[in-house]
């Protein structure tokens, strides 16, 4: 285990007293976290759930500057997140952040007139500061992308972007802050806040049936779609800060290789993605008000049927037919509290702070999280009585060193691409085991590219309790459709045994 046993880390989370207890370790939370362990704070990081559970794991897998945003008139949003992306691809994380092109498709009687998206692409462009920006026939589309629709498309624009595996990232930053000293522990729900003197001063955790106090000098509350239940610990009667909206997303069986993604658009706002993502077809999102329990999110029949049919407006129907999803999942998007329609709401961070002093730090974008994390310990930094924190990107664990990296030879291509994209230069220590076991090179289905050294070092580095943490969150064998019950049981029986030779 990196850092400590799950038993030391309880015991180290009751004993000491931190700087800084981080509640939530979605990708916000897990980036505040790397940051301020970095920056020298003593950080205690839990989330009641996997790290990454909840949306930092549902998004639609981009990094991107959002040219829907450019539409919406966010140009700042804009140029800040391509600058990230770029930060991300070149610094942070290049083995899990992938240039990708994407298509614009535009059709006789769209919403888009091509001058109009020209002059936008451009603008994206150069804001992205990035060479592809053209408007590009249907021949040279359907080439970058073989089953796209033809008829009636009058040309596409093409621009650039990035994809990503939202989880792996998010657990990444996890082990940065653990690599710098923090305390991180998975399935340890905070219930409640202390305070001395009007302050917060710590909170009440629940791990394991256990409830134990951890202390801090100060507290942000990153619980994402959570952010208002943890706010109301303190104040049981305060507002709601942020309103919800659902997105949901499939993933398909993809026959031939896509040089580009697609963006489509539904009307003069609207658009969803088709994504070239592990060798599926990744599709989405939509975005409907969610007014339940976050905890309750879920995709629903009428949500895939939305989404195939969204796609279709740029696929042919046998390539986005209901029987070739492999899986399906949902999200909640935070976005500031108003009225108005949720597709139209700005995608900013809101930043407040409770009455006894925590700060909350709701919505953003996965691409910004870097940014979002290094504005909160700005906010921190008179309570912390620290200096600025360093602004540099650093390369997250599994970027460095991946210039110099060896992997053993007889590995079979697809499962090569895989580990290296997965776990960058890690995938050394993830193969490390099977030296003295074979084993762990198969494969944990002939229809995938995961192998079973990945459950091992899923156990013993990357605190995963559970078949689900594996299959949805390490692996990519929930997205394929491979997590069936036998599959779910040859897992559970590699982490019980990993679980004992730890
Ligand atoms: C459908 C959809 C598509 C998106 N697509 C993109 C995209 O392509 N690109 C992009 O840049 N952004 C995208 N986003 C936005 C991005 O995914 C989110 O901004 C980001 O993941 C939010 O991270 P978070 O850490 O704030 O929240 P979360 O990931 O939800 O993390 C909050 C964590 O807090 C924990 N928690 C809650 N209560 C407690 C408690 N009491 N105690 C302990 N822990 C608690 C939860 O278990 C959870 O893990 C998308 C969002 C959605 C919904």
């Amino acid at each position: 285990m990196i850092g400590h046993s799950r038993a030391d880390t309880l015991a180290e989370l009751s004993r000491r007293r931190f700087d800084l207890l981080v509640v939530g370790a979605g990708i916000i939370g897990a980036g505040v976290a790397a940051h301020a362990s970095r920056a020298g704070l003593a950080v205690a990081l839990v989330d009641k759930g996997d790290f990454g559970g909840a949306t930092s794991s549902s998004s639609s897998k981009l990094i991107h500057g959002g040219l829907r945003y450019l539409r919406l008139g966010d140009v700042r949003l804009v140029r800040e997140a391509h600058h990230e992306r770029r930060v991300l691809a070149k610094v942070v994380a290049p083995h899990l952040v992938h240039r990708t092109p994407f298509l614009l498709p535009l059709y006789r009687g769209g919403p888009y007139r091509p001058a109009f998206v020209q002059s936008g692409i451009v603008l994206y462009s150069a804001l992205a500061r990035s060479r592809i920006n053209w408007l590009v026939g249907p021949r040279e589309a359907g080439e970058l992308v073989p089953p796209l629709r033809l008829d009636g498309l009058r040309s596409c624009a093409l621009y650039a972007d990035a994809t990503t595996n939202d989880a792996r990232l998010c657990l990444e930053n996890v082990r940065a802050a653990v690599e710098a000293g923090a305390c991180a522990l998975n399935d340890a729900e905070v219930i409640g806040l202390h305070t001395s003197n009007g302050r917060i001063s710590g909170a009440e955790v629940c791990v394991d049936g256990e409830e134990i106090a951890v202390q801090a000098r100060a507290v942000v509350n990153a619980a994402g779609p959570w952010v208002d239940h943890v706010r109301r610990l303190e104040v049981p009667r305060a507002g709601s800060s942020v309103r919800l909206s659902k997105g949901a997303h499939v993933l398909l069986t993809l026959d031939e290789g896509w040089a580009a993604a697609l963006t489509i658009a539904q009307d003069d706002v609207r658009v969803t993605f088709a994504v070239p993502w592990h060798d599926m077809l990744l599709l989405g999102t939509t975005d409907a008000e969610h007014s339940c329990d976050p905890g309750a999110v879920t995709v629903t029949s009428a949500d895939v049927e939305q989404i195939l049919d969204e796609a279709s407006v740029a696929l042919p129907a046998d390539v986005v037919a209901r029987d070739r999803v492999t899986a399906a999942y949902a999200g909640l998007r935070v976005l500031p509290a108003g009225a108005g329609e949720s597709v139209s709401a700005r995608r900013e961070t809101v930043f407040t702070r409770s009455p006894g002093g925590m700060l909350n730090v709701a919505g953003g974008k996965l691409t910004t999280y870097r940014r979002i994390a290094l504005q909160a310990l700005d906010r921190l930094q008179a309570d912390m009585g620290m200096r600025r924190p360093d602004r540099r990107p650093w390369p997250l664990p599994g970027a460095v060193g991946l210039d110099r990296m060896v992997l053993p030879k007889g590995l079979e291509p697809d499962v090569r691409a895989h580990l290296l994209h997965l776990y960058g230069s890690l995938a050394v220590e993830v193969l490390a085991p099977a030296a003295e076991d074979p084993s762990l090179l198969e494969r944990l289905h002939p229809d995938g590219p995961d192998i079973v050294a990945e459950v091992r070092y899923a156990a013993t580095h990357e605190w995963a309790r559970s078949a689900d943490d594996v299959l949805h969150r390490r692996t990519t064998c929930f997205y394929r459709g491979l997590a069936d019950d036998a599959l779910r049981a040859r897992v559970e029986r590699v982490l019980a045994s990993a679980f004992v030779e730890g």
